[in-house]
């Protein structure tokens, strides 16, 4: 069965554990007395008090308390109260009566009125009246009898302003828990579920439709990014949270009815106590669908508009090549061909871009993997680039060893230097000056393109591979960009087991350094 938690649930004080504690310390004044050389008769108050602390002490730890009506706490004051009144009535004395402090606080739960009066009342009966009968009514006795009741009356009513005050606070953390749009869930240290809002409720229904333990760890309809692996015990976001991990945006599916089936991006973070140890964790569910569904539908979009506008343009772009191949052509008509030509390559460079963007999520880039060599590939790419380099008045430096033979994807990882190359050029500034290394580095190849020009801040660079993206300073220039190639640079690069880093200062250039294993 599912737990029902109300985010802002506080446990009643236990009556059992409250009763012991009184009894406790009226056995410890008894025992001071019968020290002091108390004698009793069988008939007497003080033994009255002991058998009716006794069937009430006994009454109170066989009731089911969770099943009790709250009246049933009032009716344990009274009787508590009761308990006092009549213990004190022996003529050795007795300063039981600062115990009345307890059932008086029980009683503030009932509100600051009916409190008041319920212990005015047994107070009165119990503690004052018998006091005043059974001792005079003046001096110390009167003194005694008294103001024990209106020091319990003033606590019942300080008890109950107090309790008013954390239930309005209560009530207003629970309607703005209830009411956020996200799932919140509290761990316990042990992983028990100790608090959620209604919004958790309601995806809990979705993901776990036979019920859920209220532990952390359980599986049931909730599966992986992909929708249809069902997401492993250790796998599920509150498994991982107890083990004190802390992350951000763990997209997941829940449910198996296509129809109410939803897309959760969860977040969590570790909750420490005073000493720094895990004391247990917090986790936001966001509901994702309308998101993940747009994504689709735009790389579907992307992948088909791409693929309609390539089939043309790959005709447009052959066609000019073969008109330039002409040697009858104008001068004027020459140069305006290049342009078309220089345009064309980049609408297709651009495209292929946008398609491997779609269908990234998908598979990942496909490798062809065959033995090829590095140092051609380099030296292949700068030259394709020299064009560029020198219309942006940018010199291209490589230092290469003559062979560097590796396993690859030729066209992939070419497509990888292009990138580099052609993003280092663009972002120069004229008159800058790129160099290109390559060196072989243990069993990996190393290749480093550094340039002096515009460079990226620190606060961008953990960005820079994210598609789309792409800095403020480049947005602002006129430096024609769309942000996908560092991303699917970096994809191929980790595709062949290698990795990517950058280290750069605004305003004055970037290195861009790549890693890759020659063998796989
Ligand atoms: P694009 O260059 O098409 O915008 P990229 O994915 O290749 O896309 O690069 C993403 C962003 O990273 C660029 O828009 C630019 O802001 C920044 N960037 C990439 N390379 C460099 C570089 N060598 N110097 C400065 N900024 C760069």
């Amino acid at each position: 069965m599912m737990r029902q938690l109300s985010w802002s649930a506080v446990d009643d004080d236990d009556p059992r554990l409250l009763q012991a504690a009184f009894a406790l310390l009226v056995t410890l004044d008894l025992a001071f007395r019968i020290q002091g050389g108390a004698r009793w008769d069988l008939v007497s108050w003080p033994v009255f008090a002991v058998v009716l602390l006794a069937v009430v002490t006994a009454a109170t730890l066989l009731l089911p308390w969770d099943r009790m009506p709250s009246v049933m706490l009032g009716v344990l004051a009274v009787l508590d109260i009761a308990v006092i009144g009549t213990g004190r009535l022996s003529p050795e004395g007795s300063s039981i009566a600062i115990l009345l402090l307890l059932p008086a606080l029980w009683l503030g739960r009932y509100g600051a009125v009916r409190g008041a009066v319920v212990c005015f009342l047994a107070v009165g009966l119990f503690q004052a009246l018998p006091g005043l009968v059974y001792g005079e009514l003046a001096g110390a006795n009167l003194s005694r009898s008294v103001l024990p009741a209106l020091v319990a009356v003033g606590a019942t009513v300080a008890k109950a302003s107090a309790v008013q005050a954390i239930g309005r606070q209560q009530r207003m953390s629970d309607a703005i828990f209830d009411t956020v749009d996200v799932g919140l869930v509290l761990l316990g240290r042990d992983g028990t579920y100790e608090r959620m809002n209604r919004r958790h409720e309601e995806f809990m229904r979705v993901g776990y439709p036979d019920g859920h333990d209220g532990v952390a760890g359980q599986t049931g309809a909730v599966f992986e990014e992909d929708g249809s692996t069902p997401l492993a015990r250790e796998l599920t976001p509150t498994f991982r949270a107890m083990t004190g991990e802390e992350f951000d945006d763990c997209r997941l599916w829940i449910g198996t009815d296509p129809r109410n089936r939803r897309a959760i991006s969860v977040s969590a973070r570790t909750v420490r106590d005073e000493q720094g140890d895990f004391a247990g964790a917090v986790l936001a569910y966001k509901d994702v669908t309308d998101f993940m569904g747009a994504l689709r539908v735009k790389d579907e979009f992307v992948a088909s508009v791409s693929h309609e506008l390539r089939t043309p343009l790959t005709s447009i772009t052959g066609y000019v090549q073969i008109l330039q191949e002409r040697d009858d052509l104008p001068e004027q008509a020459a140069s305006q061909l290049g342009v078309v030509a220089r345009n064309g390559d980049r609408l297709l460079r651009l495209i292929g871009d946008l398609l491997h963007a779609a269908q990234a999520d998908a598979s990942g880039p496909q490798l062809e993997r065959s033995h090829t060599d590095l140092a051609v590939i380099v030296r292949d790419s700068v030259e394709a680039a020299s064009p560029a380099a020198e219309a942006a008045g940018v010199v291209l430096e490589l230092t290469a060893p003559p062979r560097l033979p590796m396993c690859a994807d030729p066209r992939r990882i070419g497509q990888v230097v292009d990138n580099l190359l052609s993003n280092a050029v663009k972002y120069s500034h004229r008159d800058g000056r790129v160099q290109v290394s390559l060196a072989l580095d243990g069993d990996r190849a190393q290749l480093e393109v550094q340039d002096g020009g515009i460079g990226i801040s620190s606060a961008d660079r953990d960005r820079l591979f994210t598609r789309f993206f792409r800095t403020r300073s480049a947005a602002e220039s006129t430096i024609p960009g769309v942000g996908l190639g560092l991303s699917i640079t970096k994809e191929i690069v980790e595709a062949h087991g290698g990795r990517i880093e950058v280290e750069s200062v605004l305003g004055t250039g970037s290195v861009f350094r790549v890693r890759l294993p020659l063998e796989r």
